[in-house]
């Protein structure tokens, strides 16, 4: 029916060189490019500005949006185009990809995944934060920080996290900071918790703050999203690693 075809392509997290040789290529022969505003400035400047098309979020109304860049990606295709839908970071990393995977799917559309180094992970290693040091953490857990824990209808059982015996790494953290340390806290875990906030890591304008559990909020008021928090021993690590506290 068609010769079109759709890449879910994953960015990385924001330094161009952080994209795989793989997305490298796809981005380069594609027709047309449907990206998100997360994607780094110096990314998208490198990319060829014709096949350019944004379908970031932002202050739209998400529901409606969403459908729309589906109904994008199926047009587009029949049309007979090569797209690459470009994701911040991995697409299946709380980035809606398997939304969007089976949507193509259900409409015949062929569809490609291609991974991407996610944030989740590579924020924190960037200044030197193993996940899974092997002195400190033999589990890593990563959860979105955008549901309110006081609410019924979160899914993250913050009670449960404080005692997991691991990384927490959460993702879309910074708006709901106070609500979920205060349910870590309130769960017993151990205020003297060591606490990482990276914002926009990778990119030149990378800020790091670090504290504990119980002060962790007083002193991340200046980090805007997009941020990463990292809350475990493995934080302490970044002090016996030389060179990557450039931030
Ligand atoms: N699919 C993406 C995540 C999408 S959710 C991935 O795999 O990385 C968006 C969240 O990702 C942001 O709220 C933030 O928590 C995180 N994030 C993405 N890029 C980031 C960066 N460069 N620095 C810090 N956090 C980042």
């Amino acid at each position: 029916m068609t010769s079109g075809r759709v890449y879910l392509v994953g960015a990385g997290p924001g330094d161009p060189e952080l994209l795989t040789v793989k997305a490298n290529r796809l981005l380069t022969e594609a027709d047309v490019i449907l990206h998100d505003g997360l994607v780094g400035e110096e990314l998208l400047a490198s990319l060829p500005a014709a096949a350019l098309e944004d379908v970031g979020k932002r202050n739209t109304d998400r529901r409606t949006t969403q459908e729309a860049i589906n109904e994008r990606m199926v047009e587009l295709a029949a049309a007979g185009k090569r797209v690459v839908r470009l994701k911040g970071g991995d697409p299946f990393v709380f980035g809606r990809g398997g939304e969007e995977a089976r949507y193509l799917a259900e409409h015949g559309v062929p569809v490609e995944i291609v991974p991407g180094v996610t944030s989740a992970l590579a924020v924190p290693g960037v200044v030197g934060i193993p996940a899974t040091d092997r002195d400190h953490a033999s589990q890593v857990t990563i959860v979105t920080g955008h549901e309110d824990p006081a609410k019924d209808e979160s899914r993250v059982d913050w009670g449960r996290l404080a005692g997991f015996d691991g990384t927490i790494i959460v993702l879309m953290g910074v708006g709901k900071l106070p609500e979920y340390t205060a349910a870590l806290l309130e769960a017993g875990m151990e205020p003297e918790t060591p606490v990482a906030m990276i914002e926009r890591g990778t990119l030149p304008e990378q800020l790091m703050v670090r504290a504990t559990l119980a002060t962790i909020v007083e002193h991340a008021r200046e980090i805007e999203p997009p941020a990463i928090t990292v809350i475990g021993s493995v934080v302490d690590v970044t002090e016996l690693v030389e060179g990557v506290l450039a931030c």
